[in-house]
């Protein structure tokens, strides 16, 4: 979107904007606001606009690659649940679990058993979401609806990971994101059980939260209308 006006807004501004309309939109639909986290996503804004950020109210923070998270982290040093939300490789487990209250994108059995080794290794119990393609597009990561059973099953034999529910990456058609959130949902009701309560939904960004909250979403991953535009383009290859 090209923006004639800049956006002169600080950080501070655009949270409290933001916080409003998740507010507004949670009273407008019925939903309690305290249901709906709002995870600040920081990826390639520095640890100042982070800590601006926590200054104003936030309460969690989002990164996507490994390096940024041990980067931002020691430099920010306040009270804060930090999300891995990005695409983790196996290699970087061992950087990345403990270190977060959430790690948004499970996608495979050897990714969960990889952070659960690790997670035995220092003691703790690791929370994960599985990451699921739930509108069937290739260029999207997540596995798909069908295989989510028997990845729960298999999560389910590793004591030091704690699969909390599901997230999902919008798809490329704006049409079909009320149809794929409101999916994300069903999917999450049929599977959960009383031993596996899946209370979790990760969905939702900046063009689109507010069909998020009303599809039930938990947590919103929003950056750019809390932080503004990204410096540079996001080059994925560097996670
Ligand atoms: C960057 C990113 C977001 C936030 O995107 P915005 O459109 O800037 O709100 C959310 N989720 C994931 C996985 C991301 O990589």
């Amino acid at each position: 979107m090209t923006e004639l006006v800049p956006d002169v807004r600080t950080v501070a501004m655009r949270w409290w904007d933001v916080r409003d309309k998740v507010v507004h939109t949670c009273m407008r639909i019925g939903r309690d606001p305290s249901e709906v986290t709002i995870v600040a996503v920081a990826k390639k804004h520095t640890a100042a606009a982070v800590r601006e950020a926590i200054a104003a109210g936030v309460t969690d923070i989002g990164e996507n690659y490994v390096q940024e998270l041990l980067d931002k982290q020691p430099a920010v040093a306040t009270q804060v649940r930090w999300h891995f939300i990005g695409r983790l490789q196996r290699n970087k487990v061992r950087q990345v679990v403990g270190r977060v209250a959430l790690i948004h994108a499970v996608d495979s059995l050897a990714l969960a058993q990889e952070i659960d080794k690790r997670a035995a290794a220092i003691g703790v119990v690791q929370p994960i979401l599985l990451a699921v393609n739930i509108a069937g597009d290739d260029a999207k990561g997540g596995v798909t609806p069908a295989s989510a059973p028997m990845l729960l099953g298999a999560f389910a034999g590793l004591a030091n990971l704690r699969c909390d529910g599901f997230m999902t990456m919008p798809p490329e058609d704006p049409v079909a994101t009320a149809t794929a959130f409101n999916g994300l949902r069903e999917l999450r009701d049929r599977l959960r059980a009383p031993h596996l309560p899946l209370p979790i939904l990760s969905m939702g960004m900046t063009g689109d939260f507010e069909q998020a909250i009303a599809a039930g979403a938990t947590h919103l991953r929003i950056g750019t209308a809390i932080f503004g535009e990204r410096p540079a383009p996001v080059d994925d290859t560097l996670t």
